[in-house]
């Protein structure tokens, strides 16, 4: 756990760099933001939060895919928001999210997988710092991230990330649209000092124009069919899996988009 602001903290897990964050709020009480990924590091996560004597009290998922909607018994019973979109969409498209963190992330008690309040206003209820909600329909329906304005703290769910392109809502009317939209969303938080991406590294307020930049450069390119020359995708460290989702976003924007590469479950 890296304490990002005071009183924020985040945890890193192996797989694909999820982030969880915790933001302490009185009396003991904690903000959950994503809670991932594995059992053992669920399991990890309560045992730190006991040791420091927090207990969630809220917890808050940022959207719908399957390795943001996860929970376990020992954080307890504390409320779980997430925006009335996405509890909707979580709620409609369970089996999905099901088959999703079976085959990645197993073992998990699915009684408590994907169980979602929808919080219709713009502030997580809670004793703590505020924690604003900003919701949009890029890369899942819904989509909510949370900034804390006395820390500036974003946590921004699956955008904004220094390891990963945009990756669009495929299933959306308007993929590249929504997508620019929800960019802009977060691009005009005032005072962000620190960005925590959903996947990736947390950045300082250089860092988080700089990414704001190359996901406008990134959709500007790929949209219209231009050489993408993003770093995201052509160092060693590329997945292959995101190379594939370029591959199928590219296709999208230029109307070659047909069945035969099969979608990966969306994370
Ligand atoms: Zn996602």
């Amino acid at each position: 756990m890296d304490e990002v602001a005071p009183g924020v903290f985040v945890a890193t897990a192996r797989m694909d760099r999820t982030t969880t964050t915790v933001v302490a709020g009185a009396d003991g009480g904690c903000l959950v933001i994503d809670p991932a990924v594995t059992v053992a590091e669920l399991s990890a996560l309560a045992s730190w939060l006991s040791a420091r004597g927090l207990r969630p009290v809220a917890g808050w998922s940022t959207h719908p895919h399957w390795d943001h909607v996860l929970w376990s018994a020992p954080l307890g019973d504390a409320v779980r928001y997430a925006t009335p979109r996405a509890a909707e969409v979580a709620r409609r498209s369970r089996p999905g999210l099901v088959r999703g963190v079976r085959d990645a992330a197993p073992g998990h008690d699915l009684s408590l997988f994907a169980r979602l309040r929808p919080l219709p206003g713009p502030e997580i209820p809670w004793r703590g710092p505020r924690a604003l909600v900003l919701a949009h329909d890029a890369h899942a329906p819904g989509h909510g991230a949370v900034f804390l304005p006395d820390t500036g703290v974003l946590a921004a769910g699956d955008m904004l990330s220094d390891v990963e392109i945009p990756l669009l809502d495929m299933e959306s009317a308007d993929p590249f649209g929504g997508y620019r939209a929800g960019l802009g969303v977060l691009a005009g938080v005032p005072g962000v000092r620190v960005v925590v991406p959903g996947h990736g590294h947390v950045g300082d307020a250089a860092a988080l124009r700089r990414r704001i930049a190359a996901d406008f450069a990134y959709l500007d390119a790929t949209e219209t069919g231009g050489d993408v020359a993003d770093e995201r995708l052509t160092t060693g460290a590329a997945a292959a899996w995101l190379r594939a989702e370029h591959d199928r976003q590219r296709a999208l924007a230029l109307g070659e988009l047909t069945g035969s590469s099969p979608a990966r479950t969306p994370e």
